[in-house]
């Protein structure tokens, strides 16, 4: 077996085959700059989430949109702007706000690692711009209720933007989720986020995309370049978005995987959380970084959290997963 890449919550069931053939036809073209309005990829996405174009524009990953964010929203005041999320979250937030010496403040999740609504309320001030929200979220795998999030989107004050990342939106399959789209229409301050790295299995061509009211959207646009999607990711985005099949496919894999992958932690007795996501929480009841070491020695690379016992790993194939059994007893014993 390869290495099982089970680090960065990629799609370990690989891409649509579309995507290879549209690259193929849009490798004749690159001699000539990408559109910069990602005409018909904002209008596809537009489609099919209910919005109109204007409300949708597209970053190099999401990651570039998280970017734009906190220089949109918390550059104009410096020194004063507070970007505010949960711990543990996903840490780009609190890395791009220090880069751009934006202070970052973070509300704790409870000890059953779901959010804490009042603590993050409470944590917001006058100076406060973004409020980050993976839902659901990175690294725990846990989720905003419907009404969490209807909830949340009443509570929080019109001087914050409310940015919910649903990087992960595609895999959740629990009765009482909902995606921030539906509420959309009711708030001027409310965004949300996705990507075409996870579900759709595009990581390597930087493609994500940032939903909200027009007004908002032109004070990110503001401080984006034009060219900031290139053409191939682009065209890629725009086949994986069409092919329905697929994503249903890469979905009922992870399903599977998931599933698979709790029998494995159970049978190696470690502790794993109900995740949301492609990815499991999971937890050997000893440190975390031996066990890590261990896993990469037989070509399993996880990823650290920022909990010295917790550790997350990504669903992938089975055989890849079953590569697990007995990896844990081994990290535990004694030589190891
Ligand atoms: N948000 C969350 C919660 C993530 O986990 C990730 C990637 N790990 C991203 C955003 C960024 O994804 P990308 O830049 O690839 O779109």
């Amino acid at each position: 077996m390869g290495v099982y890449r089970a680090s960065s919550n990629e799609n370990l069931f690989g891409t649509s085959p579309k995507v290879a053939t549209a690259l193929q036809e849009a490798l004749t073209n690159t001699n000539i700059y990408p559109d910069p309005d990602a005409g018909p990829l904002r209008l596809a996405i537009a489609q099919k989430l209910g919005v109109l174009p204007v409300q949708v524009v597209v970053g190099s990953g999401s990651a570039e949109l998280i970017s734009l964010l906190l220089r949109a929203f918390c550059l104009p005041y410096p020194g004063k702007a507070i970007a505010l999320s949960a711990s543990p979250t996903y840490p780009l937030y609190q890395m791009e706000a220090e880069a751009l010496r934006v202070s970052y403040e973070a509300a704790p999740l409870n000890s059953s690692y779901e959010f804490d609504l009042q603590g993050l309320l409470a944590k917001i001030s006058p100076s406060t711009r973004l409020l980050f929200i993976s839902n659901p979220n990175n690294p725990t795998g846990s989720y905003l209720s419907r009404s969490q999030l209807e909830f949340l989107i009443q509570a929080v004050p019109p001087h914050v933007v409310l940015v919910l990342d649903e990087a992960y939106q595609e895999f959740a399959t629990a009765p009482d989720y909902a995606s921030a789209q539906e509420y959309m229409p009711q708030r001027d301050n409310l965004v949300i986020l996705r990507t075409f790295s996870k579900a759709y299995g595009l990581a390597s061509l930087r493609v994500g995309y940032m939903v909200a009211q027009e007004s908002l959207l032109q004070k990110v646009c503001a401080v984006k370049q034009p060219y900031n999607v290139n053409q191939l990711a682009q065209v890629a985005a725009l086949a994986a978005l069409a092919d329905e099949d697929h994503l249903q496919y890469t979905l009922q894999q992870t399903a599977a995987g998931k599933v698979h992958l709790q029998q494995i932690l159970d049978e190696e007795g470690v502790q794993w959380w109900p995740s949301q996501g492609n990815f499991l929480l999971a937890d050997a009841g000893v440190p975390a970084a031996p066990v890590i070491q261990h896993l990469l020695r037989n070509g399993v690379q996880v990823r650290e959290t920022k909990s010295a016992f917790a550790f997350r790993i990504t669903i992938g194939k089975k055989a890849q997963q079953e590569h697990l059994h007995g990896l844990f007893g081994q990290a535990l014993s004694p030589e190891n």
